[in-house]
């Protein structure tokens, strides 16, 4: 009886502290559960296999997209390469098409964050386009064969490339336009209501420069809005037109 109560007594302390580890460790998952919300809960979806417009296709490499866009007979460019280095979803989508690696002619990187460049080394034969600016984060993960500078315009195949300097989600964020879409890699993302979201702060060097370039964006697009049929993001769904941005830009 004694020595019961004397466990008792002495077990109090540690059930409290385990209670009280509880209790914390609860917390931290609602403190990184609202994070995460706050990221990534209002994001639309990606829907892979979705075609943005005619020669230009949607890979899901699970939270992030790839685009692969055609670039004449039996070749292809990607916009960035995902972030599972064996390159599943992206060889998939390839060979649905009987591709192969060695179709991909080109990879144009948005940045140089690992989620985006992981498979780049599967393809051999690509030329490999980024802003100059971004070489440096990219780094090790591919070797950056045609440096762009802001304004650059390059061809693959048919495929016709426009690169935008963006800099904020990264120093050397681009946005190219092809095929009528504006390719934003995560300067920019649509929410579930259909609105254009700026970068993820909490992973972005300078979310205020990131803005800044949008809107900038926007105004040197304006003259050439009605040929802007889409604007795509790598880490939501697409939204449809121009006007998404005009008004981001309007609202900050
Ligand atoms: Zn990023
Ligand atoms: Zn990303």
């Amino acid at each position: 009886m004694f020595e019961s109560d004397g466990v008792r007594v002495r077990a109090l302390p540690m059930k409290r502290a385990l209670k009280w580890a509880a209790v914390g460790v609860l917390l931290l998952l609602i403190a990184a559960g609202s994070v995460w919300y706050s990221a990534f809960g209002n994001n639309s979806a990606i829907v892979d296999g979705q075609q943005l417009v005619p020669g230009v296709e949607t890979v899901k490499d699970g939270f992030v997209s790839v685009f692969v866009l055609d670039a004449g007979p039996r070749q292809v460019a990607l916009i960035d390469a995902g972030n599972d280095a064996s390159g599943k979803a992206i060889l998939a989508a390839l060979a649905r098409r009987g591709l192969t690696a060695g179709s991909v002619a080109a990879i144009f990187l948005t940045h140089g964050h690992g989620d985006h460049t992981a498979a780049c080394k599967l393809f051999p034969d690509a030329q490999v386009y980024a802003l100059e600016s971004e070489v440096a984060l990219i780094g090790d993960a591919i070797k950056v064969t045609h440096p762009l500078k802001d304004g650059d315009a390059s061809d693959v195949g048919d495929l016709h490339v426009e690169t935008f300097a963006v800099p904020g989600h990264t120093p050397g964020s681009a946005v190219y336009l092809a095929r009528g879409v504006l390719f934003f890699g995560d300067s920019a993302g649509a929410s579930k209501d259909g609105a254009m979201m700026k970068a993820v702060r909490l992973f972005s060097k300078d979310s205020g420069q990131d803005v800044a370039s949008l809107k900038a964006l926007a105004a040197r697009l304006q003259p050439r809005s009605p040929e802007i049929t889409t604007l795509a993001f790598a880490h939501t769904g697409p939204l449809v037109g121009f006007q998404p941005l005009a008004t981001f830009a309007s609202s900050h």
